[in-house]
């Protein structure tokens, strides 16, 4: 009998053990925290965005682009909807594509997984944080914390990122890996709020808005997003931020940070949003702070005449035409310059991780460690916020599962 471990009891993790668990193999899950899928758990604010309905090799960052497309032409979208109508969990889709567990609750996904690995005969070992993976000849020994050994014949490694702690992130998976070898592309947090250090902009905490946000460097759009922001106490957050903070964040760490631009009035052209204010200001006895409250929540007029350099006590009457052209060129594209990267401790996904091209993207398997196997977020692909990163985990997962039985057959013919 082959004898295979997964390293991780997270998405990939279980993919892989549905998928290996049959026919001559035996499959041990070995998971750090005390229950298995706690990422699952939390994912799309406890509903599981579990992928998309429009999935594709340009949702995703990080190594080359054509191990996503390879891994998706083999496990994709169809594969996943079907894999997980068979254990009873059909799919519901949203706005953007996003599909959903038709429960709404990702502790079902979780539920469902769990009973199918043990329809399957697969040995989860909950508390065993793997410390050490070795080969010898053909064999892999893992050690765990508590300093117990076991063999192995086929090892996959499935131990996550070091995204959000609170959920199990951590370094170990990139330690284990490097241990046999591998390169490891330094981890940056992505999916992430961004702190922004103008300190008027903090006097928005607490205020939702509806912006197109983007990153900008030298004219170039790196990325962009409609939506919700959230202002904070120290910047933004929010849809439309998290979705373009990867850019931001991997431009600061090559010491090229870009500009984010927000345009609090994207349903608006600049030319319409003149001539708005134009009919706010036919009372030149008013504020302009007070001009400016019918169209925006406090105290955003008096941070955006803030940011223009205006006194929102001066009266409309005042204004010249060139400071009534600045209020709208700044509320169509406030130009915030981002501050350090936030941690790991918020961040969704981590960009960066094990190098792509040392894995076959058609198994799944190390090109530089036989029988050893890598997925899921551990590697050096990162996919947008919208059910993208499950997806990776669960078609790296079943790829890396599906492998075992090909290499049992090769191994017993
Ligand atoms: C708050 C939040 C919300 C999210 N929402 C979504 C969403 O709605 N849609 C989406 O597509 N993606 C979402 N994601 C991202 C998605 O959850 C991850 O990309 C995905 O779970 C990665 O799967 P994985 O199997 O690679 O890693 P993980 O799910 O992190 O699993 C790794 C497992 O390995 C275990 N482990 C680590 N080291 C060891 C060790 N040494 N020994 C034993 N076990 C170990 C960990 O405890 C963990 O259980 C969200 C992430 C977060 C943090």
């Amino acid at each position: 009998m082959k004898r295979i471990a997964i390293i991780g009891g997270g998405a990939s993790g279980l993919m892989a053990a549905c998928f290996a668990a049959g026919g001559d193999t035996s499959v041990a899950v070995f998971e750090k925290q005390k229950k298995i899928g706690r990422k699952i758990l939390v994912s799309g604010n406890g509903r599981c965005n579990i992928s998309n309905q429009y999935i594709n090799s340009g949702k995703y960052h990080g190594g080359n682009p054509l191990v996503v497309n390879n891994i998706f032409a083999r496990f994709g979208l169809e594969e996943t909807v079907d894999f997980f109508g068979s254990i009873g969990l059909p799919v519901v889709e949203e706005k953007g594509g996003k599909l959903f567990p038709a429960s709404l609750q990702s502790s079902t996904v979780v539920r469902l997984l769990e009973y199918e690995l043990a329809r399957k005969g697969v040995e989860i070992l909950l508390h065993r944080k793997v410390e050490r993976i070795s080969k010898s000849g053909r064999r892999f020994r893992l050690v765990t914390v508590g300093r117990e050994e076991h063999e192995f014949d086929s090892v996959i490694c499935a131990a996550g990122s070091c995204a959000y702690p609170p959920a199990g992130g951590s370094r170990d998976g990139y330690g284990l890996v490097r241990h046999m070898q591998h390169t490891v592309h330094e981890p940056f947090p992505s999916i992430v709020p961004v702190n922004i250090p103008l300190k008027i902009l903090h006097r928005l905490q607490g205020i939702r808005w509806e912006c197109a946000a983007s990153a900008v460097q030298g004219g170039t759009v790196l990325a962009s997003s409609d939506g919700e922001i959230l202002f904070t106490a120290y910047g933004i957050s929010g849809p439309a931020c998290l979705d373009i903070s990867r850019a931001v964040n991997e431009k600061i760490l090559q010491n090229a940070a870009p500009a984010i631009v927000i345009d609090l009035f994207p349903s608006y052209s600049e030319k319409d949003l003149m001539n708005l204010l134009d009919s706010l200001w036919s009372d030149g006895s008013k504020t302009a702070a007070l001009s400016l409250i019918g169209i925006m929540k406090n105290p955003m007029p008096d941070v955006l005449l803030g940011i223009a350099g205006i006194n929102p006590g001066k009266p409309v009457r005042d204004l010249t035409r060139e400071e009534k052209r600045k209020i709208v060129r700044i509320a169509k594209a406030v130009t915030l310059e981002p501050g350090k990267p936030r941690g790991f401790h918020e961040a969704v996904v981590a960009a960066g991780g094990v190098d792509v091209d040392e894995i076959d993207p058609a198994t799944m398997e190390s090109r530089l460690v036989s029988d050893f196997y890598i997925t899921g977020e551990l590697l050096d692909i990162d996919g947008d916020s919208g059910g993208y990163n499950l997806q990776f985990a669960w078609s790296t997962g079943a790829i890396a599962g599906m492998a075992q039985h090909r290499k049992s057959k090769i191994r017993s013919s």
